[in-house]
């Protein structure tokens, strides 16, 4: 997808997480534009998910990082809303077992919560947020699907082992990337920004950035 007005256009991506980098990597790589992540930005700050919204965790991540190079940023932010735990683990999903805990003990937490629970209706959230030295934007995706009774998959990570999409018959571990990055919650807010970006040329700072890899 590209824009003519505005031509192929240079991001800095507010993170430092592999799986991450490599999602937004593959859905960028049709577009012709270009992301630069953190690892591109010597001395960048470590910024902490305080807030208690996807929103807030997405703006923070971008705006502390825009702050610091001058150049417009992308960041997201996921949660896991479960209907039966009322939404939870949401904006808590990474340390949802705890300071420091590992993907495989979310996973685990979240297993043993459903055990005895016929509604396994979850959905995966992604906030991702674009800072410019104008202002803040934010764009959603949303995946429904079901928590599975059990891992399934080796791929993927965080909580992809226990969760199938709505009309799939796989987990996100067991999909190749390509098929989730086509339906996931990632995705889909992706799509979003950049659907915005074609249809908005108003962005001009974005297409000077000259932070190189
Ligand atoms: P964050 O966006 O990095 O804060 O992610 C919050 C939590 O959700 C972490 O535990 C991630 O591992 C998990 N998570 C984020 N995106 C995905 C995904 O696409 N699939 C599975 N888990 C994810």
């Amino acid at each position: 997808m590209k824009n003519a007005q505005i031509g192929n256009i240079t991001l800095v991506l507010s993170t430092r997480n592999p799986d991450k980098v490599a999602e937004f990597e593959a859905l960028f790589a049709p577009t012709g534009h270009t992301i630069r992540t953190l690892n591109a930005v010597p001395g960048a700050p470590d910024v902490d998910e305080d807030r208690d919204t996807l929103e807030g965790n997405a703006a923070k991540k971008a705006e502390v990082i825009m702050e610091f190079t001058g150049y417009p940023t992308l960041a997201d932010d996921t949660g896991l809303e479960v209907r039966a735990l009322d939404g939870a683990p949401g904006v808590w999903s990474a340390r949802w077992a705890g300071p420091g805990c590992t993907p495989q003990e979310n996973r685990k937490k979240l297993l043993h919560a459903l055990r005895d629970t016929q509604d396994r209706r979850a959905r995966f959230r992604t906030v991702v947020a674009l800072a410019t030295p104008d202002s803040t934007t934010f764009y959603e995706g949303v995946c429904e699907g079901q928590i599975t009774t059990r891992e399934y998959g080796e791929g993927g990570f965080g909580y992809d082992a226990v969760f199938r999409p709505d009309g799939h018959t796989q987990t996100f571990a067991e999909m190749n990337a390509r098929v989730k990055n086509a339906i996931s919650h990632r995705g889909r807010a992706l799509q979003a920004l950049l659907a915005a970006l074609e249809a908005n040329p108003g962005l001009p700072a974005i297409s000077s950035c000259p932070v190189s890899s």
